[in-house]
């Protein structure tokens, strides 16, 4: 009775098509359990989760931009790490400051950290030594930072970690904006030229180009910041933008993604850096 149970699946196997497998992926939520196992048993025992929002990105963007980019990014990195698989992304948020605008969906910090707990809880159980979330969206560094040091003390041996340089990022992303002219408010917090730019790369037919106008483009420190964080994004920005897109391409988006998967990479290290 065994041996029956065993020829059957093969024969199933064979009589699948080939092209429902995706031999070359790192994204586990495209690939099947034994050959996540036999992955994690020879020895990609890291995992990489996108931390994302859904939340305005002003008139011309989707509510899912950084969702989409960090969903991006973890597939990046987790290629570029090597022996390292991509957990599903965790897409939403801490998005109470972008309520004001339809659509947006925001978590408390307590139901974002019981998703990072039960992920983590998920990923260790099958293996993974390392757990690396990397989140692209501001609201969420606190919490996955506070997170990161609950989690490394719940899984001793394992190396519970996540990207979280924000100020970091944010001189990165304008540098690499700099470079092609763009100035900094111009590439912007939210929505400007730079998340345009790679949301043009990835999602370019879901980028209203006829929208296109500067949002905000005044200073932005830390008085704009608690003004924000207090008082929701209309305080100072009345379409959602904290930036400019005109200058946005999708050829400058794909640069931006690697680059930034790069600098994600060399700041997290390479196999066991811990931020
Ligand atoms: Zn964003």
């Amino acid at each position: 009775m065994k041996r029956g149970l065993w020829i059957v699946p093969v024969v199933l196997c064979l009589s699948l098509p080939p092209a429902v497998r995706a031999a070359d992926t790192v994204r586990m939520e495209r690939m099947n359990w034994p050959d996540i196992k036999k992955a994690i048993a020879s020895g990609c025992t890291t995992a990489v989760v996108g931390v994302g929002s859904i939340e305005q990105h002003g008139p011309h963007l989707p509510t899912m931009t950084d969702a989409r980019i960090s969903d991006a990014l973890a597939e990046l990195v987790a290629r570029k790490l090597g022996r390292a698989l991509q957990a599903r992304t965790i897409e939403t948020g801490l998005s109470d400051h972008h309520l004001a605008f339809a659509g947006t969906i925001s978590l408390t910090p307590e139901t974002l950290r019981l998703i990072l707990r039960d992920y983590t809880a998920s990923l260790v159980r099958h293996g993974f030594k390392r757990i690396l979330f990397i989140p692209m969206h501001g609201g969420n560094f606190e919490t996955v930072r506070r997170f990161a040091a609950e989690a490394r003390k719940a899984h001793p041996g394992i190396d519970v970690t996540a990207f979280l340089d924000l100020p970091g990022l944010t001189a990165f992303l304008s540098g690499l904006s700099a470079e092609y002219g763009v100035s900094k408010t111009e590439a912007g917090d939210h929505a400007g030229e730079n998340e345009t730019s790679m949301m043009m790369a990835l999602e370019s037919g879901l980028v209203a180009s006829e929208r296109f106008a500067p949002g905000y483009c005044g200073p932005f420190g830390e008085a704009e910041m608690r003004l924000l964080l207090e008082k929701g994004m209309p305080a100072i920005s009345s379409d959602g933008v904290l930036g400019d897109p005109r200058k946005a391409s999708p050829e400058k988006g794909r640069i931006y993604l690697e680059r930034l998967a790069d600098f994600i990479v060399a700041s997290v290290g390479g196999t066991s850096g811990r931020r």
